[in-house]
């Protein structure tokens, strides 16, 4: 933005991609990890330039998901123009995010250094430094007053900044060394993700709720999907060690009718919201269907821990937490990287109004009302996914059922469907830079 256009920027990270400046070739093998970035995200990159990037390689656009439930009573279809939006989301591999984004910075007119070097440790001091960030005078001049953090960088340099933004993940090491406390629990369930191949391209998200958690087929482009199946952490080691025919039939089984049969459109033989009106449910015309048949595997099998986790608190003195650093959630909606970007934008613009009234950017004041834009949000969606994963961990035949009624409810009733595309589009604070 104008306003931080000033600042001086070091970006840390000692993800080796950052330093080796590889490039991606169109027909480098699918990367197995993959984000479906919500229409807010999407407008978020092309807001900043990042976009354009991305459309240069592999991704996947999808405007109709399908959810339903092993047990055959309910299901649900959403379909992008219920909510009048083109798209539900986009499917990007994370080496193409991570790529696209790093082109932006490198090719955007504003000072910064990368560090492709791990942070050791963080300490404040109120002494002069010679090497500065995070300044809006002068490019050269040291600062002279104030506090400053100091981090120590495992490459042994050492740099001074008004203000540290913790985007270094779960474990974030910000975090600890600036002792903000946490609040979680693990799910004890790993996600088992790979990329695999169909005889014709995939256009639609899948997820099927099966008794140990969902499996999640998603498209990438081209003729692969990504596979996100929860399980638990025996079955997961199982899935690994498994053969590669035995896996892709595993796949196809927790995909159609293994566990339970497909579901039909008439709960209990009728219509239970049809006393709703035909405005109400014009959306229930769309039809289970069945999902593409996987033909192959063409990736590793990667496993991951579950948990949920979030920071009691975003911002100290010269510090903030965005993204998984500040809040960590089940992948079942695909929400994770997507609330990491509603932070950086909503941290962006409350650092451009401080500048704009002359403020310290490493003021708590000024960070506390970042804390207060997003923690409400991060904290409902949380508590939607956590709802989720606690609703389908149990198998008892009245939550079975009332489960079903709230998929066939969500499938039936368009202004709730509606809400729930535009809940999950994360879309009611973007865009953004304009
Ligand atoms: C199986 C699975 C599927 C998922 N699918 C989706 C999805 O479809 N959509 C979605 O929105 N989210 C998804 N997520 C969640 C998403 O991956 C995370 O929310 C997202 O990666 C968090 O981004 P982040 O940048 O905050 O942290 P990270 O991605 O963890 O990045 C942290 C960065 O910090 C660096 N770092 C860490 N420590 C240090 C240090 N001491 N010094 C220097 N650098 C350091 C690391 O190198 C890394 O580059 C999924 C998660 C899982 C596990």
């Amino acid at each position: 933005m104008p306003l931080t256009q000033q600042l001086t920027v070091a970006i840390i990270d000692s993800n080796p991609a950052l330093g080796s400046g590889d490039c991606i070739k169109k027909d480098d093998p699918p990367d197995s990890r993959v984000s479906t970035v919500t229409p807010a995200t999407i407008s978020l990159f092309k807001d900043v330039g990042a976009w354009q990037y991305v459309q240069q390689h592999r991704h996947a656009y999808f405007d109709r998901m399908q959810v339903w439930d092993y047990t055959g009573l309910g299901y649900t279809r959403y379909n992008a123009r219920e909510a009048d939006k083109e798209v539900l989301g986009c499917v990007v591999e994370n080496k193409v995010l991570h790529r696209s984004l790093l082109s932006c910075i490198q090719n955007s007119d504003f000072q910064k250094t990368i560090y492709p070097s791990r942070l050791t440790s963080m300490s404040f001091s109120s002494s002069s430094s010679t090497i500065g960030v995070g300044g809006t005078s002068s490019r050269t001049t040291p600062y002279t007053h104030g506090n400053l953090a100091k981090l120590e960088l495992s490459d042994g340099s050492s740099l001074y900044a008004k203000l540290v933004v913790g985007a270094d993940g779960s474990k974030s090491r910000v975090r600890e060394l600036a002792g903000f406390k946490t609040t979680g629990w693990n799910y004890s369930q790993n996600a088992v993700i790979c990329t695999v191949e169909h005889t014709e391209e995939n256009q639609c998200a899948w997820q099927r709720f099966l008794p140990a958690g969902p499996i999640a087929l998603l498209p990438m482009g081209d003729k692969f999907s990504n596979i996100v199946w929860t399980m638990n952490p025996k079955e997961s080691s199982d899935c690994k060690s498994m053969s590669e025919d035995d896996f892709v039939k595993a796949i196809n089984h927790a995909l159609d009718y293994g566990y339970g049969p497909h579901p039909h459109s008439r709960l209990f033989g009728g219509d239970i919201f049809s006393w709703l009106g035909a405005d109400v449910t014009s959306s229930a015309n769309e039809c289970f269907e069945v999902p593409p048949k996987v033909v192959k595997l063409v990736s590793g099998r990667m496993a991951f821990p579950l948990s949920l986790m979030h920071a009691n608190s975003y911002a100290s003195k010269h510090v903030v937490l965005i993204g998984d650093a500040a809040h960590t959630v089940h992948p079942l909606a695909g929400q994770g990287v997507n609330l990491g970007f509603g932070d950086a934008f909503s941290l962006s613009r409350v650092i451009a109004e401080g500048i704009a009234v002359g403020s310290d950017i490493g003021e708590v004041s000024l960070l506390k009302k970042y804390e207060a834009d997003r923690k409400p949000a991060n904290i409902a969606m949380m508590a939607v996914l956590d709802g989720f994963q606690k609703a389908y961990s149990v198998d008892f035949g009245p939550l079975n059922v009332l489960r079903a009624a709230a998929f066939h409810g969500a499938h039936f009733i368009s202004p709730l469907k509606k809400n729930i595309i535009s809940f999950a589009s994360g879309e009611h604070k973007l865009p953004l830079f304009s």
